[in-house]
C-alpha cells in the first residue's frame, strides 16, 4: 500500500511543484532582465491624492498601500524601467493643459530626486541600461495626449528637453491634428480622417527628437496614417487585441501584422475592461492569451508589458498590483515561450524599438526643427493669444472676442459727433 499512496501523493503534490517551479525560473529570468513597462498613472495618482506634495506624510512612496503601485511592490515585482504617465484629463485642452502636464513632469522628477536609491531618472536606451545594473527603476516619461503640447511644436521640443521619450498621440478625445479611439464607436465624430498635415508634421518632429511616437487610444485611421509616415517604429505603450477583446482600445490583427514589418511593439494592457471586455472580471491567464495572440500574429519582437497600473479601477484576479508581473511570466513559461522570447517582451524589444528611434534622431541631426506654427484658424478656445500671427488670423478666430468691441464703436462714434 506504501508505495502506491507515496506515488499518489507525489502526482497530487506535482502541480504545485511546477507552479514553484515557473515562478522560480521567472525570478531568475527577470533578476537579469528585469520588465520595462510602457504605462504608469502613479503620477495621476499623487495629483488626485496629494495634490503633488511629495512632503505629506501619507505621500510617502515606500508606504503607499492603497496604490497598486509604491516601491516595494516596484522590487518585488522586479520592474526596472517604467514609462511614468504625464496624464492630464482632456478637459484640460484649450485651457491649462500645457501648465499641468509641465506639473505632472515635474512631480516624476521630483520622484527620482526624493528617491534616488529606488528610482533614476533617465532619457536614453543606455540610462536604462545603466538602471538595471544598479539596481534601480529606470524611469522615463511619457505625455499621454497631444492635447497636452496645445498644438505647439516649440512645447513638444520642451518637453523633450524635459525628458519626455514618448508621446500619445491623443487621449480620449481629437486634438485640432489627430483623431482618437472614440470617432471609431458612436461616441465621437472623426474630424480629420485620421492624422491632420500638421498631424504628419508632429509626427515628423517626433522623429526629428528622437521622441517615441505612442499610437495607445488613437483611431484606427490615425493608427493607420502613422505608421505609414512614421520613420522610427512606433509603440503601443497601453493597448491589447482587438481580436480578443473588441475594445477600440486594443489593436487590430491587420495593423498587429504592419506594427511587425515597421519593427514596432505593443505592450499590453492589463485593464479587464481591455482584456476581457468585462470591467469587472479578468484573469491573469486572459492577459497570457493577449500576449500570446500578439507574439502569434506580430511575432515575438513586437510584443510587450504596458499595465496602466493606477490608471485604471480594476485588474486582472492574479495581476492586482505591480508586484505581479513575474506570476505572469510563470505563464509565460508554462505556455512554452522560450526564454529569449520572454526577454524580448520584459525588455529587450523595447530598448530595441528606443534604440532605433535614437538613430533616426540621428540620421536627422542636419535636419532643421519645424519652426511653421500650426495655423491660428485650426484652434478651438477662447483662452490663446495670436502673437505672431497675421492681425486678421486672430481677428477672424477670436470673433466673439470682438463683440464688445462691435458695441463700442457706435457708442465712441456718438461721443464724438
Ligand atoms: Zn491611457
Amino acid at each position: 500500500m506504501k508505495p502506491v499512496l507515496g506515488g499518489y501523493l507525489l502526482f497530487a503534490l506535482l502541480p504545485f511543484c511546477w507552479a514553484d517551479l515557473y515562478q522560480a525560473e521567472a525570478e531568475r529570468i527577470m533578476n537579469q532582465t528585469p520588465v520595462i513597462d510602457g504605462h504608469n498613472d502613479l503620477p495621476w495618482q499623487l495629483l488626485k491624492k496629494f495634490n503633488n506634495r511629495l512632503s505629506e506624510a501619507g505621500a510617502n512612496l515606500t508606504l503607499l498601500n492603497d496604490t497598486h503601485t509604491n516601491i516595494p511592490k516596484l522590487q518585488r515585482g522586479h520592474v526596472g524601467g517604467q514609462f511614468w504617465a504625464a496624464y492630464v484629463p482632456c478637459d484640460t485642452q484649450n485651457k491649462d493643459a500645457v501648465k499641468r502636464t509641465l506639473e505632472q513632469i515635474d512631480v516624476i522628477h521630483r520622484m527620482c530626486d526624493k528617491y534616488p536609491e529606488a528610482f533614476t531618472c533617465v532619457t536614453s536606451s543606455a540610462g536604462i541600461q545603466d538602471a538595471f545594473r544598479a539596481k534601480k527603476v529606470a524611469s522615463l516619461i511619457g505625455v499621454e495626449g497631444g492635447h497636452s503640447i496645445d498644438s505647439s511644436l516649440g512645447a513638444l521640443r520642451m518637453f523633450y528637453r524635459l525628458g519626455v521619450r514618448y508621446m500619445t498621440l491623443t487621449h480620449s478625445c481629437n486634438t485640432p491634428w489627430a483623431d482618437n479611439w472614440l470617432v471609431d464607436t458612436d461616441q465621437e465624430q472623426p474630424v480629420h480622417g485620421g492624422l491632420s498635415d500638421f498631424g504628419r508634421r508632429v509626427v515628423w518632429e517626433m522623429n526629428r527628437l528622437g521622441m517615441l511616437v505612442d499610437l495607445a487610444h488613437v483611431s484606427v485611421q490615425t493608427m493607420t496614417d502613422v505608421l505609414a509616415v512614421s520613420k522610427a517604429p512606433v509603440i503601443f505603450s497601453h493597448s491589447s487585441a482587438y481580436e480578443l477583446c473588441n475594445s477600440r482600445r486594443n489593436v487590430p490583427d491587420h495593423l498587429l501584422r504592419t506594427v511587425k514589418e515597421r519593427g514596432g511593439l505593443v505592450m499590453v494592457n492589463f485593464y479587464n475592461l481591455y482584456v476581457s471586455c468585462n470591467k469587472e472580471a479578468a484573469n491573469l491567464s486572459q492577459v497570457a492569451d493577449h500576449l500570446d495572440h500578439i507574439r502569434k500574429v506580430a511575432g515575438a519582437t513586437a510584443v510587450g508589458f504596458g499595465g496602466d497600473y493606477d490608471g485604471v479601477s480594476t485588474v486582472p484576479q492574479g495581476l492586482e498590483d505591480v508586484s505581479k508581473y513575474p506570476a505572469l511570466v510563470a505563464e509565460l513559461l508554462r505556455r512554452n515561450w522560450s526564454e529569449s522570447d520572454v526577454e524580448a517582451a520584459l525588455a529587450t524589444n523595447l530598448l530595441r524599438v528606443f534604440r532605433v528611434a535614437e538613430e533616426v534622431r540621428d540620421s536627422l541631426a542636419q535636419e532643421p526643427p519645424d519652426d511653421e506654427p500650426i495655423e491660428y484658424e485650426t484652434l478651438e478656445g477662447q483662452c490663446r493669444t495670436s502673437y505672431g500671427y497675421p492681425a486678421q488670423a486672430s481677428a477672424s478666430a477670436s470673433a466673439p472676442s470682438m463683440l464688445p468691441a462691435a458695441l463700442l464703436f457706435p457708442l465712441l462714434l456718438s461721443r464724438l459727433l
